[in-house]
């Protein structure tokens, strides 16, 4: 029985939101450009609407009971009065609608007959008005991974919402530069089983939205939300993988998380325990000499105690069914939501300094039993009151396993509590905008610019320049693939060279230490032209990139100042007849067997300085000479 409610399927849903390439935001005619200086501010405080049906979100009531503010910083290079939420939204950019509406038809989704804006309520302050402007182009569609078909959810016109700076106990800041951007959301149908499938399947999107020509580039352009659940069991969003090769790690996490919930809640069952029954008591002059430290601080600052307990939990708040993963854990993180840090339960009491005679102590006051679980919440005393009941639904909603509940991934693949899940009701028509109809001939200009899929793209590539295809699939991934082919165009120089230098280089380099940022398309094609020139020998590019990336050169200087400059014809001979003078004795000895070390002697002599074709040559034309001298 047990084991049958553990090994529940694994079921992903992705939701990628990709940044489009535009000239304007999409609602406003600001560029989408990242501001490194926002020399002005404003302060907004948020209040949970009620939407038109009448209910309200309880993410949004979760938010507002966090009782901050929300202080957003903008410059006017990238922001205007709408994105302050003082000015009606501009007309829809009809760039990216069209944008969007081209992933759609490469997907294969059917189109909307008319896109209706919506506003979707988001109340963590990430909009100055509460909500983000959000619009169906298209639904249904599919791909294929390997020999999975993926299912294509929908395809959504979106603003971005603002970047987040950082926050203080009273409010959140923010920058306005990305609010308002034009993104693409790309909803999939949920696939089975592996967390590398999902990897790949995110991959592969990410390369078939490249593929249009229309989406940007660059870190923080793309990010990944997951929907996991164990069939049968609640949902729970993970919201903002920024890096792919996160996304299995994410998923094994959520997919050991939730099983351990799981167990927790087969636990309660052999208990019989079907509900959770819970009691709050305020016990601070109880604890006020307590055995914890965190305790005593608390309540030195002026803060209050609130002792939960849960009837029959004794035990499972400790219980660790997965590496990492305790019911304990799960209350900690709810109450740390609400910023609210001093938290201890009974299983770890010892450990906290809480010995037996304070246990007594809080069990009495309590009323509990040796068979029940203490929460104990230390705070300011507006903190642990907002915090009591979530805390008790936390721990109610132990008997069903996992809760519905929104989730951030940490940079080492781990999830964090956010909130609980949005519910329904968080979408309204965004009546600034009118809807605008989807016309045959739009979608005729569409389907000539549906791009070549990108697999045939990256054969097509690897044909007709000999490459491996592993190179053109790189080069296609740094979105360097068309710089290549006009490069290849220019130079003249073997593709392979090109492609070596554009993808292999800067990885090595920046392996080694050498800033990225300063290998840039601008530098590799510098250097290459160097190289096409005849100033600076193939051999030679890594040292070059290597010089001019450290130390801030120009390839110029930096072949100049590592004495690279290419040899000339005299000045090879000169250095092969040296080389065959000292080594005299090997050329009478093993004749043209002595080629290839004599080579490797001139090469070195050379440093980089020469072409190995053209040293070769000269290296053969001497060794002829002196045959014939012999
Ligand atoms: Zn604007």
């Amino acid at each position: 029985m047990e084991d049958k409610r553990e090994s529940g399927e694994l079921l992903v849903g992705l939701e990628i939101h990709q940044q489009l390439a535009c000239s304007t935001k999409l609602f406003c005619r600001c560029p989408p450009v990242k501001s490194e200086v926002l020399p002005y501010s404003f302060e907004r405080r948020l209040r949970p609407a009620q939407s038109e049906t009448g209910g309200v979100d309880p993410a949004a009531v979760f938010e507002f009971s966090k009782g901050r503010s929300n202080k957003y910083f903008w410059s006017p290079e990238s922001s205007c009065l709408v994105e302050a939420d003082e000015e009606p939204p501009h007309p829809l950019s009809s760039e990216g609608l069209d944008s969007a509406l081209l992933v759609a038809q490469t997907l294969g989704s059917i189109m909307v007959d008319e896109v209706h804006v919506m506003r979707k309520i988001v109340i963590d302050g990430s909009n100055t008005g509460g909500f983000q402007r959000t619009a169906v182009v298209g639904l249904g569609g599919s791909f294929d991974v390997g020999d999975v078909k993926v299912g294509v959810q929908s395809v959504t016109l979106e603003e971005d919402a603002a970047r987040i700076l950082g926050e203080d106990s009273t409010s959140r800041h923010f920058a306005l530069d990305r609010l308002g951007v034009a993104l693409v959301e790309v909803a999939l149908a949920p696939v089975k089983g592996d967390p590398d499938l999902v990897g790949r399947v995110a991959l592969h999107l990410g390369r078939i939205l490249r593929s249009t020509g229309r989406v940007a580039r660059g870190l923080g352009t793309i990010r990944q939300d997951l929907n996991v659940s164990l069939s049968g069991g609640k949902v729970v969003e993970v919201k903002g993988v920024q890096k792919l090769n996160l996304l299995p790690r994410v998923v094994e996490y959520e997919r050991a998380r939730q099983s351990a919930l799981v167990q927790v809640a087969a636990k309660l069952g052999d208990r019989g325990i079907r509900q959770v029954a819970c009691t709050a008591t305020d016990v601070t002059t109880a604890v006020s000499e307590s055995g914890s430290k965190v305790l005593r601080g608390k309540i030195a600052e002026g803060g209050k105690v609130v002792a939960v307990s849960a009837r029959g939990l004794k035990g499972l708040l400790g219980w660790e069914p997965s590496p990492g993963v305790r019911l304990g854990k799960e209350v900690a993180e709810v109450a740390r939501a609400k910023s609210l840090g001093g938290v201890i339960h009974s299983d770890e009491f010892e450990r906290q300094g809480i010995h037996e005679d304070e246990e007594a102590l809080l069990r009495k006051r309590t009323g509990s039993t040796r068979e029940d679980a203490i929460v104990l919440l230390a705070g300011p005393a507006w903190q642990v009151d907002a915090c009591v009941p979530r805390v008790v639904e936390r721990l109610r909603e132990a008997v069903s396993g996992v809760p519905a509940e929104t989730r951030a991934a940490t940079d080492s693949g781990e999830t964090r509590y956010m909130r609980p899940r949005p519910g329904s009701q968080r979408m309204y028509p965004e009546t600034d905008i009118p809807n605008i109809g989807v016309t045959g001939q739009m979608l005729a200009g569409l389907a000539r610019a549906v791009p070549q899929n990108w697999e045939v793209r990256v054969s097509r590539l690897a044909d007709a320049y000999s490459l491996s295809r592993d190179m053109a699939l790189k080069l296609y991934d740094s979105e360097l693939d068309a710089d290549f082919e006009a490069l290849a165009k220019e130079l003249k120089l073997e593709p392979s060279v090109d492609a070596s230098v554009l993808v292999d280089v800067p990885s090595r380099l920046a392996r080694e230490g050498v800033p990225q940022e300063a290998l840039g398309l601008e530098v590799l094609a510098e250097v290459l032209r160097s190289v096409a020139s005849g100033s600076v020998a193939k051999e030679a590019v890594p040292d070059v990139l290597k010089e001019a990336g450290s130390s801030g050169r120009s390839v110029e200087d930096a072949i100049r100042s590592l004495g690279l400059e290419r040899a000339n014809e005299p000045e090879i001979r000169a250095v092969v007849v040296s080389v065959l003078r000292m080594h005299a004795g090997l050329v009478g000895k093993r004749g043209d067997a002595a080629f290839a070390p004599l080579m490797g002697e001139a090469m070195k002599e050379l440093r980089g300085r020469a072409d190995g074709a053209k040293v070769a040559r000269i290296l053969r034309e001497e060794l002829q000479r002196a045959g014939g001298q012999s």
